[in-house]
C-alpha cells in the first residue's frame, strides 16, 4: 500500500456526515444543499436517460455541453474562450487531479494556500509535487503577496488557486489578483483555478477569473463545477477552460481516470447554463438571504461570525465566541451534545501556522432548519 493513503484518515466531510447521520444531528458541516435541485434540470436528466444514449460518450465531453460551456463563459466572465478549449471532467476534484498529473513532474514545488481544501495536498503529493504553502490568517484572509513571492522558488512550477475560497468564504479582490497575475507570469507558472463558487457571490460582487487577468489564458486551467451552480452536488459533472496546449496533455490525465463524465447529466448541465442571467442572480439572492438568516441568528446568540463574501459558508472563531477548546474537539461535542455537525478548519491546515480556532457551517439549507441549529448552538454555548 502507499503510505500517503494507508495512514491518510477519512476526509472530514465524510466523518462529519457519517457522525450527523448516526446521531440524527442537522448537517451543517459537509456542503450541500438540502433541496432536490432545480425540477427543469431533473426532468431533463431523466428525458435524456430514457430516450438518450446511455452509451460513452467523447472523452472530452458531450459537444453540446462543450459549446454550452464555453457560450456561458463568454455571457457571464467575457471570456475569450471557444469549445475546443473546454474540456468536461467528472466532477471538479476529477479535474483538478488530471491537471495535478498533467502538470506536475516530480521535485516541482506547488504554492497551495492555507487553509487548504482538503484534496488539493494529497494529490499534489501523489503527483509528485513537494507541497509550499501560504498561509491566510483571519478575519479577512488577504493574500499577503511578499508571503507568495518568499514560497517562490526556481523548482515552483504551479499554484492551485481557489476563489471564492472554500472554507474561508472570502473572494479574492482585483488587486490582489493582478498581483498574483504578475507573479506567475514573472515566474512563468501554471494556474490551476478552482473557481467551483464562480457563481455562489454575494452582495453584487461580480466573479474575477485569474484567467481574464493579462497574460493568464495561457498559462491558466480554469475549473469549474455544476454541482455548485445548480445545487445537485451529487452530479459530479466538472469543467475545465484551457488553452489547447494545456488542455491537451490534462485530457490525456482524463482519459485514464475515468475516460468519460454519464452523458444524460452532460445533456441536463447544457440545458443548465443557458439560462438567463436572472436564473443566477435569484440563486444568489436565496443563499445571501440564508447566509443573513444563519449569520444573524448566531451573531445575536454571541457568536463571532467572519464575513462570507460567498460559497455555502460562513465561520465563526470560537475565541472570539468566547467557546474554549481546540475546533476539531468543539465540533466532535457540538455533533454529540447539541445536535450539529460543522466543520474544524484545523483540517485544512499542514503547515503547522494555524492561525486560532474556527470552525464552518453551511447555510445552503431551509429557514427552519437554520433556526433550529442556531438555537442548538446559541442554548449549547449558554451551558458550557
Ligand atoms: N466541497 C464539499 C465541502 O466543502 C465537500 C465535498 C466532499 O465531501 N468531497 O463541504
Amino acid at each position: 500500500m502507499n503510505p500517503l493513503y494507508a495512514s491518510m484518515p477519512t476526509t472530514i466531510f465524510e466523518e462529519m456526515s457519517l457522525l450527523a447521520r448516526a446521531t440524527g444531528a442537522i448537517n451543517l458541516g459537509q456542503g450541500f444543499p438540502d433541496g432536490s435541485g432545480p425540477a427543469d434540470l431533473l426532468q431533463a436528466a431523466a428525458d435524456a436517460v430514457l430516450t438518450g444514449s446511455n452509451q460513452y460518450p467523447p472523452s472530452m465531453g458531450l459537444p453540446q455541453l462543450r459549446h454550452a460551456v464555453a457560450r456561458h463563459y463568454q455571457a457571464h466572465q467575457n471570456l475569450d474562450v471557444e469549445a475546443d478549449d473546454v474540456l468536461i471532467t467528472s466532477g471538479a476534484t476529477e479535474a483538478i487531479a488530471a491537471a495535478l498529473l498533467a502538470v506536475i513532474s516530480p521535485g516541482d514545488e506547488v504554492i497551495l494556500f492555507e487553509p487548504t481544501y482538503d484534496a488539493y495536498l494529497p494529490l499534489v503529493l501523489r503527483a509528485g509535487g513537494a507541497p509550499k504553502f501560504v498561509t491566510l490568517r483571519p478575519p479577512d484572509w488577504r493574500l499577503s503577496l511578499e508571503d507568495v513571492e518568499a514560497a517562490i522558488g526556481p523548482k515552483t512550477r504551479a499554484i492551485v488557486f481557489n476563489t471564492p475560497m472554500n472554507p474561508t468564504a472570502r473572494a479574492f479582490d482585483r488587486t490582489e489578483m493582478a498581483a498574483l497575475a504578475a507573479l506567475c507570469v514573472a515566474h512563468d507558472l501554471v494556474a490551476i483555478c478552482d473557481e467551483v463558487w464562480e457563481h455562489v457571490l454575494f452582495d453584487a460582487r461580480r466573479h474575477l477569473p485569474l484567467f481574464a487577468f493579462e497574460g493568464m489564458a495561457e498559462r491558466t486551467l480554469k475549473i469549474g463545477s455544476a454541482g455548485k451552480i445548480f445545487a445537485l452536488t451529487g452530479w459530479k459533472v466538472g469543467f475545465v477552460l484551457a488553452r489547447p496546449h494545456l488542455l491537451g496533455p490534462l485530457a490525456r490525465a482524463h482519459q485514464f481516470l475515468t475516460f468519460s463524465t454519464p452523458p444524460n447529466l452532460q445533456a441536463a448541465v447544457a440545458l443548465g447554463l443557458g439560462k438567463s442571467a436572472a436564473a443566477f442572480d435569484a440563486m444568489r439572492a436565496d443563499l445571501q438571504r440564508s447566509r443573513d438568516r444563519l449569520a444573524g441568528a448566531l451573531a445575536a446568540g454571541g457568536f463571532s461570525v467572519l464575513p462570507s463574501q460567498g460559497t455555502y459558508f460562513l465561520c465563526v472563531d470560537l475565541a472570539a465566541s468566547g467557546v474554549p477548546g481546540a475546533d476539531r474537539e468543539v465540533c466532535l461535542r457540538w455533533v454529540r451534545e447539541a445536535g450539529v455537525a460543522a466543520i474544524p478548519l484545523s483540517a485544512f491546515y499542514a503547515s503547522g501556522h494555524r492561525p486560532g480556532d474556527v470552525v464552518r457551517l453551511c447555510f445552503a439549507k431551509a429557514d427552519a432548519v437554520l433556526d433550529e441549529a442556531a438555537e442548538r448552538l446559541i442554548q449549547w454555548r449558554k451551558a458550557v
